[in-house]
């Protein structure tokens, strides 16, 4: 039986509990071989809403299994056919956008408004974009000689092992698994431990149009049931989403047996604003890039902040103002715009870094935004959002990912000096520059070591447009049709001797 609340568009808890002890192998809920389960707590209450299926290497065999039976009828679908099954998807799960979003700021504590209905709705989106590309999976006639037809085609490379983190876990495994299923591949995913159910719920959504087997999702932790996935001999390709130190333990897995693998991983993304910008709007775009209103847990988040001397007192004051009039709360009230952190142990790390921040000579901490009052929500992990001042370069904050609501800011008087700044870093995920002078812009944008680079504005992750890392912060390309291409297909050369 599919778990189907009474009434899903407001009654996520009912939603969780009916998704407790479950995967979804070959088209079906099942539970865990082992019969074992963990807890998903509801990080802004403390409370239990669901207890998750544990996965172990024999829960990743079914699936897998399964999952390989599935890609060789998969394939054989015309890959038109396959992208517009995908693209129906879109369809379903943006009529199912209100119970997805809940269920997301349920178990990630991800404020509704400005964090989790926006996913859910991008989520939709992704799998339209990919829908219209199986007509792009086509090859090439290459000269050769004379009476030789020489041509290459794409081919799926087989079952895809996806594995994804709790911040932004629907968008994530959406951005994976729509284009490995129009490149012919299937796929078994693994959930983040944390936040394990609004992935599974989508199962029984793409069951009603996606063949069985196509799409599998496994819930369980790393070492027992991710690093099964990167070895398992029938997968043929690994994504990963997640921090550099667990990227580096699956890319050197994946190496062992030789299959590809993507990485997106961490960041310490600078902004740099130039005395000339547009106040006000960089002032906002500062606060939506470093990602305030999801506690700062995103690996985009401008968490350096480079301001001109001339306006950097006034800057530092605008920002706390913005950061105060926030408001911080219930995730699944509408008029929140912070929730929480995901989970005890992130919370005690975050604190670390500001303990030693404000125990840092010289260094200034300026606490933002009030606390939540509702006592049904003191045991929540609400962290109030903190910029520092007065820190150095070599500080662990400024050169260290801390995924949660703390950015540093600091002065800068000359152009060059402050590039040789924001690339002094292991990571080069993302960037942003805020000037009116373009020449400058546009000089800084080149030189600058990340993936995305933007002027002016903030993250926009678009389906269409390449997105990933370069040194530590990953390796390979998601979204576009060139990271489809690229990381989801092989091509095959056939040639035919006519003579
Ligand atoms: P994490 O590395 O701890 O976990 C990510 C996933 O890997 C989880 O599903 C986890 O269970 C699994 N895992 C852990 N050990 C494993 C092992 N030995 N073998 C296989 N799988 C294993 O990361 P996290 O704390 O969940 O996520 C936060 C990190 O993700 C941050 O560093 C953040 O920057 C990064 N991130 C990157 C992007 C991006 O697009 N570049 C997006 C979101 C998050």
């Amino acid at each position: 039986p599919h778990p189907t609340p009474a009434d899903p568009t407001t009654d996520c808890r009912a939603l969780a509990k009916a998704l407790s002890g479950l995967h979804f192998i070959g088209g079906r809920y099942v539970p865990a071989r082992s019969g074992k389960t963990f807890a998903v707590v509801n990080p802004a209450t403390g409370e239990e809403v669901a207890r998750a299926a544990e996965g172990d290497a024999a829960d990743v065999d079914a699936a897998v299994q399964d999952a390989a039976r599935a890609q060789k009828e998969w394939a054989k679908v015309p890959a038109r056919k396959r992208g517009a099954l995908v693209h129906q998807c879109a369809a379903l799960l943006k009529a199912h956008q209100e119970e997805l979003s809940r269920l997301i700021a349920l178990e990630t504590g991800k404020a509704l408004r400005t964090e989790s209905r926006v996913e859910a709705g991008v989520v939709a989106d992704v799998f339209e974009f990919f829908g219209g590309l199986g007509s792009e999976l086509k090859g090439e006639s290459v000269p050769f000689a004379p009476n030789v037809l020489s041509v290459t085609v794409r081919e799926p490379l087989g079952v895809v092992g996806a594995i994804i983190p709790w911040n932004v876990p629907l968008l994530l495994m959406a951005l994976k698994i729509a284009p490995a299923l129009v490149a012919g591949n299937t796929v078994v995913v693994k959930s983040a431990e944390e936040a394990p159910l609004t992935v599974l719920r989508i199962c029984e959504l793409m069951n009603r149009i996606l063949p069985p087997g196509c799409f599998n999702m496994l819930s369980g932790f790393g070492p027992e049931c991710g690093a099964p996935l990167v070895t398992h001999p029938k997968v043929r390709k690994v994504t990963f989403t997640g921090s550099v130190e667990t990227g580096k333990i699956v890319a050197k897995a994946a190496a062992d047996k030789l299959v590809p693998v993507t990485l997106e991983l961490g960041g310490k993304s600078p902004m740099i604003v130039f005395a000339d910008c547009d106040f006000e709007k960089t002032v906002s775009g500062a606060i939506t890039s470093m990602r305030f209103t999801r506690q700062g847990q995103s690996c985009t988040a401008a968490s350096r902040i480079y301001v001109e001397r001339p306006i950097f007192e006034a800057f530092v004051a605008e920002m706390k103002k913005a950061v105060d009039a926030m408001v911080m709360g219930d995730p699944l009230d509408e008029k929140t715009d912070i929730g929480t952190i995901i989970s005890e142990g992130q919370f005690e790390k975050v604190q670390g870094f500001i303990e030693e921040g404000k125990r840092t000579p010289g260094a200034k901490a300026h606490e933002c935004s009030a606390m939540p009052t509702d006592p049904a929500l003191k045991k929540g992990l609400f962290l109030r959002p903190v910029i520092f001042t007065g820190l150095d370069g070599n500080s662990r904050l400024v050169r260290e990912e801390i995924f949660g609501p703390v950015t540093v800011i600091q002065p800068f008087d000359d152009a060059e000096a402050v590039l040789a700044e924001a690339n002094d870093s292991e990571y080069g995920l993302a960037a942003s520059l805020w000037t009116n002078n373009l020449k400058v812009g546009l000089d800084l944008a080149h030189r600058l070591e990340a993936g995305l680079v933007q002027i002016n504005q903030n993250l926009v992750v678009q389906a269409n447009l390449s997105y990933g890392g370069v040194k530590s912060s990953g390796l390979g390309k998601e979204a576009s049709l060139e990271a489809m291409l690229e990381h989801f297909t092989h091509k095959k050369t056939i040639m035919v001797n006519m003579a």
